[in-house]
């Protein structure tokens, strides 16, 4: 029987999401080393034909489509009575999820209907020289790594970290087949209804959701400062977050700190203003895809890991900074509206 690698394609208005393709590409270099095949599953309320476009450059050699109207808004229930079906009737021997909102509510879900395992938050998957498949995840708040493996001839379902494994390398196009599956399923399986949608107030997202983040520590100095960094924050839809002294000093929750005894986040985009660097703090954030540093001290460690030092004083800089932006936001709404 062929090995067989499958991998949740998820999708977010008519586009397939970025930690999907990660996912897929990674499949793929899985696959090329241990002998696999990789399938790409795919679960819509409707045409499913443009979001298969592009899928065999990022590594799929089929596409499985289930749709259903029923699967219009995404569901525990719905996604795993679909998938589980799925996985019972094509055989699969590793079951690949983006680590998103989504893949943490429904990976632990599947792995209990199916009987076995999780390794969620992977940030390191390899298939070793016995072609068998090692999952590594940080453990301990990051201060350790540790390799997992499934049993031999377990179904194997791993999360990965989204922002990590990166998109980076996308291949040239392969031919895909593309399958329908026939789906069994009705309104009595689903236990929820999706009632409507409201935007996150990037305020209050937790900050390992949030895309871009905006994170302050004791160079802020006083409380009175905290209203120049907030407005910051709300021109560039960011979540606020900070160092331990910024928690210690109650300039934010402790739900916001970052780092070995807070979160371990890696947005797309992260400013930190008047935070040293200490190992503790950038153990938490030095997977953010870019990091901009502001500080005072041209020697201070965080620089280490920024992919921009800005050497300055962050109460000068962030008025101008905020000011600056306000314009290329106002700019950018007129000529949107223009349109
Ligand atoms: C077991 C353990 C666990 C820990 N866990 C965590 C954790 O999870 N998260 C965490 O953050 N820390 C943690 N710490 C604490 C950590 O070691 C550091 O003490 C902490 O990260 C320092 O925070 P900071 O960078 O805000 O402050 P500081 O180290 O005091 O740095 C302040 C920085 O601001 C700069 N600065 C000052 N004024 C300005 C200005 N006007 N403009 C620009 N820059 C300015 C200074 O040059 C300095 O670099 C832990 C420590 C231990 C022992």
């Amino acid at each position: 029987m062929e090995k067989n690698i499958c991998v949740l394609i998820e999708h977010e208005n008519d586009e397939v999401i970025e930690p999907s393709l990660e996912v897929l590409l990674e499949a793929r270099r899985l696959a090329d080393m241990g002998g696999y095949a990789v399938t790409a599953l795919l679960l819509t309320g409707s045409d499913a034909g443009p979001l298969c476009k592009g899928l065999g450059r990022y590594g799929a050699g089929k596409v499985c489509i289930m749709e259903h109207h029923l699967l219009i808004d995404y569901t525990t229930d719905g996604y795993a009575k679909c998938i589980t079906g799925f996985l019972s009737k094509n055989h699969t021997d590793i079951f690949l999820l983006a680590g998103t909102s989504l893949g943490k509510d429904l990976a632990p879900f599947l792995s209990a209907k199916l009987e076995t395992g999780l390794v969620s938050d992977c940030t390191v998957l390899d298939i070793n020289e016995n072609g068998i498949l090692e999952m590594t995840r940080p453990t301990y708040g990051g201060r350790v790594y540790t390799t997992y493996r499934y049993r031999p001839d377990e179904l194997q379902i791993a999360t990965t970290r989204p922002g990590v494994l990166g998109v980076g390398s996308v291949q040239i196009d392969r031919d895909i087949e593309v399958e329908k599956i026939d789906i069994d399923i009705s309104s009595g399986d689903i236990r929820t209804r999706v009632l409507g949608y409201s935007k996150v107030d990037p305020e209050t997202l937790d900050i390992t959701e949030a895309k871009t983040v905006v994170a302050f520590g004791k160079g802020l100095g006083d409380s009175e400062h905290l209203p120049g960094i907030k407005s910051l924050v709300k021109l560039i839809d960011a979540s606020i977050a900070g160092s331990r002294v910024s928690v210690d000093e109650g300039w934010i929750h402790f739900n916001r700190q970052i780092g070995q005894t807070g979160k371990t986040i890696s947005p797309d985009f992260l400013i930190c203003f008047g935070i040293s660097g200490a190992t503790q703090f950038t153990m938490g954030m030095q997977d953010s895809r870019f990091i901009v540093a502001v500080n005072k001290d041209p020697y201070a460690p965080i620089f280490k890991v920024a992919d921009v030092s800005v050497s300055g004083d962050m109460h000068e800089i962030i008025p101008i900074l905020t000011g600056k932006l306000e314009k290329v936001k106002e700019k950018y709404l007129k000529k949107h509206d223009e349109v």
